[in-house]
């Protein structure tokens, strides 16, 4: 058996084991009688559901992933006009978000996500102006070294496999001192994932995704992670402080592969 170090889980197993405790919880439903479904970019979201890292007796924290291209042809097939329906509110708990989240979906969106709330827990400043530029774009490797007041950070991204490796073997030959990297395995990052609506490499498609979600970010009202209200009453209420005991075990895991 290969054991792996324990990491954070994917955006997908922590709503997972999320909803499968702490709203379950709150909405008094048993585990069992829950079905989660997530709707992801992402094909590989399918086999991660079926890892048994992600379930607990049996029962996975997320039982269907469906892919944005799969649920755009549900909603054809069942004749809805989408573009009709009245917008709506998300249902509570848990149904607040933030421009922080939106960016997650374009290569730099991560890094610059953790960068916003970085600066303020290691500074105890406020961070007035939240576009970190330098980690944004569809430039294959990017670097960046960003001033936390007067402490240099030094950050590197890459999407695409190909450029992953690039990085990755920049690192290796130690031509390269970062103290945070952001990889993305898709071209662009998960706007460009194999769930997604066919981009077949048009680049062009790629730069209007990524910039419908930095327009999206710019018109929240919230978008610092730290500043989402859910989220502090989800640690106030339940897991605590983060890298508490229940933090590490519901959002994070420890991958192993039998050979
Ligand atoms: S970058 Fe691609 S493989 Fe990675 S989570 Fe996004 S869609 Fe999935």
């Amino acid at each position: 058996m290969l054991d792996i170090p324990s990491t954070a889980r994917s955006p997908q197993q922590m709503f997972g084991s999320i909803a499968k405790t702490y709203w379950a919880e709150k909405m008094g439903i048993p585990r069992e009688n829950l079905v989660v479904v997530s709707i992801m970019p992402c094909l590989a979201k399918k086999y991660e559901c079926a890892r048994e890292e992600f379930q607990v007796n049996g029962d996975p924290d997320v039982n269907y992933s469906i892919s944005t291209r799969e649920l755009a042809s549900l909603i054809k097939r069942a004749n809805i006009d989408f573009l009709r329906l009245a917008d709506e509110e998300f249902d509570r708990p848990l149904g607040e978000s933030t421009g922080a989240g939106v960016i997650f979906g374009a290569s730099g969106g991560v890094m610059e996500a953790a960068l916003r709330t970085a600066y303020e827990l290691y500074t105890g400043k406020k961070l007035d102006k939240v576009e970190f530029e330098a980690v944004r774009g569809l430039q294959h490797i990017k670097k960046a070294t960003i001033d936390l007041n007067g402490t240099k950070l030094n950050v590197g991204i890459a999407h695409g496999l190909g450029n992953a490796r690039k990085l990755l073997e920049e690192i290796r030959a130690g031509k390269s001192e970062f103290h945070a990297i952001e990889i993305m395995a898709c071209p662009g990052g998960c706007i460009g994932g194999g769930g997604q609506p066919l981009h077949r490499g048009d680049s062009s498609l790629l730069k209007a995704r990524s910039e419908a979600l930095y327009r999206e970010d710019a018109e929240k009202p919230l978008r610092k992670s730290h500043e989402n209200p859910d989220i502090i009453k989800l640690y106030e209420e339940f897991l605590g402080k983060p890298m508490s005991e229940k933090a590490h075990h519901l959002l994070h895991t420890h991958y192993f592969c039998k050979k």
